[in-house]
């Protein structure tokens, strides 16, 4: 329906008039890569926009946000389609897609890199990787790097090397009125906080600088699993083996039903299990000594935490999180494991229905907490732990009852919700994106969206309202 609306609304005349000058590819519907090119990640989602804006460079975006002004089309913005609400894919408005730009340049020299507005993450780990180095930055290559920065990025190498936005250096960005800017420490410094945790909300990023770290090439790490009823146990040994972990380790504990994966014995498969996940940054040698005792507690059924590239490390998750499944999740920061945390926790793990549904718990601390809360626009710097309480599906059958498994198990820790990390919101409404950076950072964010957005263009994401 809303396609019809929208075809009617934009004039095809416009829309030749832009193509004459734009150097990548405009996709209306009805065109053979239409449908394609309007799916996200999450299969859930199902928008119709007027166009899709395929930007090959900076003047395409410039030229795509004038349009859009011009024939008043809301705008979304893709960068790696990863939103888990869909918020880079609108009903009759345009998708400017920057998905085409993909330019990267590793300077090994300075250790720096800069990454275009389309870059996957795995991507720009492969470029750095080359060198030893590292952005860190998510835990599955095929996520966007512009939203996930944008947010404030968080990952196997937080504990060490903090945020993604923690080593960002500069944006260029492209300003509602299609103008490009930097922002740096030195150039537009209140934009450059903005932008760091404020997500797409002041403009529409199409470069990244970052400063590069020194990482791997190999690791140690990957997952033990225990059978899930020893859970209780295993997180309690878990609380207090973390408790003064160094920085060089991360880990991520997941509850779900073993997966059919290639390390994963035959006979584990769809059993529930509950997987401590290490990545240890430091020397190999001092890891084994660190994970020893956890290897050694309670009955494991599976121990793959093995020396391996960082960069395979990277594309662990990969499998359990492919494009066009049904996602749902509802997220919420808790301060500390206690029991009542965990037996809520484990209790709710047991009731998991689908074999593709994962619960993670990131284990926060180390590096993030070394910058100063008041620094960047992200919230949330000494939360204790992340959790994920996400529903999979293959398809629309069954989604509905995991959904609702995810929404009861989210209010049963409503009173230890100590805050959200805003790129792991779903569509919640105004007053959680307010939560998600609390008061004093939200009225900051607001006077920078008057700033640069008074118009609110950049409004499908998760909006900051000018007023
Ligand atoms: C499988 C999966 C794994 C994830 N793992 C992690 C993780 O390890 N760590 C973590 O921190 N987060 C993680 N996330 C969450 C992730 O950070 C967000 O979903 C993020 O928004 C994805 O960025 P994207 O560019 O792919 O998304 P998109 O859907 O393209 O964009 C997300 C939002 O950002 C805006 N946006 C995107 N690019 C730009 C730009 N260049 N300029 C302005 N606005 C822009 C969009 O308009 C939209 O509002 C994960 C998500 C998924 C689905």
């Amino acid at each position: 329906m809303s396609t019809i609306a929208s075809e009617a609304k934009v004039d095809a005349a416009a829309i030749d008039g832009l193509e004459r000058s734009f150097r990548g590819q405009l996709v209306r519907p009805g065109d053979p890569t239409y449908g394609e090119r309007r799916r996200v990640w999450n299969g859930s989602i199902d928008r119709s926009p007027a166009l899709i804006a395929r930007c090959a460079g900076v003047a395409d975006v410039i030229a795509a946000v004038r349009f859009a002004s011009d024939t008043g089309l809301v705008i979304s913005v893709r960068g790696g389609g990863h939103s888990f609400p869909g918020l880079s894919v609108c009903d009759g408005g345009i998708v400017i897609d920057l998905g085409p730009m993909k330019g990267i340049r590793v300077d090994p020299e300075t250790r720096t890199a800069r990454a275009q507005a389309g870059v996957l993450l795995g991507e720009l780990d492969r470029e750095t990787q080359a060198f030893g180095l590292a952005v860190p930055a998510g835990i599955v290559t095929h996520t966007g790097l512009s939203g996930l920065t944008l947010g404030g990025g968080i990952g196997w190498l937080q504990r060490k090397h903090g945020l993604t936005i923690d080593q960002l250096l500069a944006v260029d960005l492209v300003t509602a009125e299609g103008e490009l800017v930097t922002a740096s420490e030195a150039q537009n410094p209140e934009l450059f906080w903005g932008v760091r945790g404020g997500g797409g909300n002041f403009g529409i990023v199409t470069e990244f600088e970052f400063r590069l770290n020194q990482v791997g090439p190999i690791v140690l790490a990957g997952p033990i699993f225990w059978p899930m009823e020893e859970s209780p146990n295993v997180m309690r040994f878990y609380r207090d083996w973390i408790a003064d972990a160094p920085d060089d380790l991360m880990t991520i504990v997941v509850h779900r039903k073993a997966p059919p994966l290639p390390f994963v014995p035959t006979e584990l498969h769809g059993k529930l299990v509950v997987a401590v996940v290490c990545c240890y940054a430091g020397a190999v040698e001092d890891g084994e000594k660190l994970v020893r005792p956890l290897r050694e507690f309670g009955s494991p059924v599976l121990d793959a935490c093995v020396p391996k590239p960082f960069l395979e490390h990277q594309a662990m998750f990969d499998p359990s999180f492919p494009h066009d499944w049904w996602y749902y999740m509802r997220s919420c920061d808790v301060a500390e494991l206690t029991d009542d945390v965990i037996d809520i926790a484990v209790d709710r793990s047991l009731q998991i229905g689908s074999p593709r549904t994962a619960f993670p718990i990131w284990q926060m601390g180390g590096a993030i907490t070394r910058v100063s809360e008041a620094d960047t626009a992200f919230t949330g710097r000494h939360g204790g732990f992340t959790f994920n309480i996400t529903a999979m599906t293959e398809s629309a059958e069954g989604f509905e009852a995991e959904r609702d498994w995810v929404r009861g198990f989210w209010s049963a820790l409503e009173p230890y919700h100590a805050g959200v990390y805003v790129n792991f919101l779903m569509d919640e409404g105004d007053e959680r994106v307010r939560e998600a950076y609390g008061p004093d950072k939200y009225d900051r964010l607001k006077a920078l969206k008057r700033r640069w957005d008074p118009g609110n263009v950049f409004r499908h994401n998760q909006n900051i309202p000018p007023d």
